[in-house]
């Protein structure tokens, strides 16, 4: 396919846009700019392919398609129904998955779609047994109290917070937390390992109806196998959120054990991480739970969007090449590259390194908080996120942390050297910034000193070391 084609085909559309609200064409070529001139490391993005940013901008947006394939709300549906069948084929090959459901708008609303299939599945309720057969009319307010009191009543042990777990696998104040009885397990104080024995224990205790694993800043493999044998000595459904690394698993770098699909009951994600996909989310699951999770959208989700599930359908494509594999295996090539060019220069990891494509740097070793570093970093053209890091003393606001990640510099095509260019680069920032004062002279987890001459000469070698690797380079704008 000729570059031409490409540039062609975005320029067009920018003048299409242009001519209607200059402001969004202008914004949307700044953000081109952006992008292109900023060392990404926040671990969660990625640049999802030219074809499959096309497959979004089209007419598709335009219809509803309440239902699932074959069995829509709404008439007219056919050209939907071809677009979802086909991304739904895809993500059943590429993962070996026996259901795929490609409707959900976002990881989060993935995991609800989980949660209320999963509820509905196993909660022993007479009364939403009727509900669900639609002899809802016979129910009496009696039971719909009790409806309501064994679907509040269920019990979720995920991963917490700040070891790693997302915000929607418990966390107090996230819906997950309040809608669930919940737990959380933690990892090791020692190793920031996840201690096995100590989830089984967990779960012996507890009882959870959902053993939920995956991670949102986890920097190591996780053995699913040991964790289905944990959900099904205690009778829990097993759910893995992998959206973070299910580029890993499609790439085939996490297989066996450490393949959710295979352990899980249940397996949610989200597209645009190191899938490399639109923005959004996905759930496969066991053909036992197939039928509540089809019906997502209305019961939890709002209406699909099927130029959304027309991009996933590419990228999904994209992601069943061979040359994928070959991404997903230097995404973690240089994670591994990238913490070791930081341990060698004295930083501390969570964990001591990476089996994944994140690393997480416990930036209290620089006499920093993680708000201070992110901001320092960022001033000198690295884009990184602060994030929490076990028994963080700093919480959730300011933390200790700065997790980076490598799926997105790796698509644009930087490899292990300049992984290590691009360490010595943080650690120079981290070391030459200092903790400010606030005006009582207390310490400020905020305020930092930072020298700008230092900030631009880092930001102007960030900005040589991308020159080698043009982002998009297809596409030219002028
Ligand atoms: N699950 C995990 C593990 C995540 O890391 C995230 C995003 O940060 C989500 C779910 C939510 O994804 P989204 O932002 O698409 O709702």
């Amino acid at each position: 396919m000729s570059r031409n084609a490409e540039s062609t085909a975005f320029r067009s559309a920018l003048e299409v846009i242009r001519a209607v609200e200059p402001r969004v064409a202008d914004a949307i070529g700044a953000e081109l700019t952006d992008q292109r001139e900023s060392l990404k490391l926040i671990a969660s993005e990625n640049y999802a392919s030219p074809a499959t940013l096309l497959a979004m901008g089209n007419w598709f947006s335009d219809k509803y398609a309440e239902g699932t394939v074959g069995r829509r709300f709404y008439a007219g549906c056919q050209n939907v129904d071809t677009v979802e069948a086909l991304a739904a084929e895809h993500a059943r090959e590429l993962f070996g998955a026996a259901h795929a459901y490609v409707q959900p708008h976002s990881g989060i609303d993935a995991n609800l779609v989980a949660f209320w299939a999963v509820l509905a599945d196993r909660v022993e309720s007479p009364a939403l047994k009727k509900a669900q057969v639609r002899q809802v009319n016979d129910l009496s307010e009696a039971d719909w109290f009790a409806l309501r009191r064994e679907l509040g009543n269920q019990r979720m042990l995920g991963m917490s917070l700040d070891a790693g777990g997302h915000l929607t696998h418990g966390f107090r104040p996230n819906i997950s937390g309040k809608m669930f009885d919940q737990r959380s397990y933690g990892t090791d104080p020692a190793t920031g390992l996840i201690d096995y024995d100590r989830v089984a224990e967990a779960a012996r205790e507890f009882k959870p109806l959902i053993l939920v694993g995956g991670y949102s800043a986890y920097p190591r493999k996780v053995n699913f196998r040991i964790l289905r044998e944990i959900a099904d000595s205690v009778g829990a459904t097993f759910m893995v959120d992998m959206a973070h690394f299910a580029g890993l698993v499609a790439g085939k770098v996490f297989t066996g054990d450490f393949d959710p699909v295979p352990h899980a009951h249940i397996v949610t994600t989200t597209t645009h991480k190191s899938l490399r996909g639109p923005r959004g989310g996905m759930v496969l699951c066991q053909p036992e739970l197939a039928d509540q999770v089809d019906r997502g959208c209305p019961m939890v989700l709002g209406g699909p969007l099927p130029h959304v599930m027309a991009a996933k359908a590419v990228a999904l494509a994209e992601a069943r090449r061979p040359d994928f594999a070959d991404y997903a295996q230097r995404i973690v090539d240089n994670a591994q590259a990238l913490a070791e060019g930081l341990l060698s220069r004295g930083a501390t990891l969570v964990t001591g390194g990476t089996d994944n494509h994140l690393v997480l740097i416990d930036v209290s070793g620089y006499g920093l908080t993680g708000r201070q570093a992110e901001q320092a970093l960022l001033d000198s053209g690295i884009v990184t996120n602060r994030n929490s890091v076990p028994q963080d003393p700093n919480g959730a606001w300011y933390t200790s942390g700065i997790r980076i990640g490598t799926p997105a510099l790796t698509t644009r095509g930087l490899g292990t050297a300049e992984m290590d260019q691009t360490a010595e680069l943080i650690h120079t920032v981290l070391t030459q910034t200092t903790a400010g004062a606030n005006a009582d002279g207390t310490p400020s987890k905020a305020k930092y000193t930072l020298d700008p001459g230092l900030a631009d000469k880092v930001a102007r070698q960030a900005t040589d070391l991308l020159a080698t690797y043009p982002l998009y380079p297809g596409i030219d704008l002028s």
